[in-house]
């Protein structure tokens, strides 16, 4: 069957697929100073696995933002090309061509723009008129974000709640930073925190709760192919971390969703 493509079967670069280890063609030759032993691979493979963060802030370096977007894009694209050559798939083929400036675009300007601060939705306060003193809950909030050990989807559910010190927010805006902090490259712990933190920030208050459910697609397409588990992460604040408080949270969570 063809899908777009020009041939049915994958387009690549003139390699032979019994072609020996250690014969490289196109001008690529492994590099001298590559050292990486069975050992190194195995750690950075469980390194991977732990999904363990190293820091609540993501790693940046200070020069992050001197290239503008523009610029990102077309160097990525450069390098994704690249990666795709020594895949050895034909950059020629007309439905492989567009692929590098596709990825590129999609890195920059849609699923790593949360990277950019200058992104960051800016947050719509109002007075607690009503004078609510309960917690709010917005639960289901969509979750997708990329894992930065493997570069591939992790996609669930954030369950989101406050109590108000006298301000509150619009509800989209939980909504957008959720969704803010999710266009990066992430581990789950820290997108949880990372949450917390900064409506905690925003709200002027400790009384704030994150709870995520995710499944991850390092664990299920690859590794060891679980489909069926998720992974649930929380942030307790304040209040939240009484356990009355924490168990009415958890009541909202869990109860049946309105159908409209
Ligand atoms: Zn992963």
């Amino acid at each position: 069957m063809k899908l777009n493509g020009t041939s049915s079967s994958t387009p690549l670069n003139g390699a032979s697929a019994n072609q020996q280890e250690g014969v490289h063609t196109n001008g690529y030759s492994r590099h001298e100073n590559y050292s990486a032993t069975a050992d190194q691979d195995e750690l950075v493979d469980e390194i991977g696995d732990a999904h363990g963060a190293s820091s609540v802030d993501t790693p940046m370096r200070p020069d992050a933002f001197d290239l503008d977007d523009e610029l990102k894009v077309d160097l990525i694209e450069e390098h994704f090309r690249e990666i795709m050559n020594i895949l050895g798939l034909d950059l020629t083929d007309d439905s492989l061509k567009g692929s590098p400036r596709r990825v590129a675009k999609m890195y920059v300007k849609e699923i790593f723009r949360g990277l950019n601060p200058a992104n960051k939705p800016a947050p719509t306060l109002f007075d607690n008129k009503f004078r609510y003193n309960e917690m709010l809950v917005e639960k289901d909030i969509t979750v997708q974000t990329y894992c930065e050990h493997h570069f591939v989807p992790i996609i669930g559910k954030a369950h989101v709640a406050y109590i108000s010190s006298g301000k509150v927010i619009g509800l989209s805006k939980l909504n957008r930073i959720v969704e803010y902090f999710c266009k990066r490259p992430q581990v789950q712990e820290r997108l949880t925190v990372q949450i917390a933190d900064e409506l905690k920030k925003i709200l002027e208050t400790e009384d704030v709760a994150v709870i995520i459910d995710a499944k991850h697609l390092c664990v299920s397409t690859r590794g060891v192919h679980d489909v069926n588990s998720s992974t649930v992460t929380a942030s307790y604040n304040g209040k939240f971390a009484e356990e009355a408080t924490k168990q009415e949270l958890l009541r909202y969570v869990t109860q049946p969703s309105v159908t409209i």
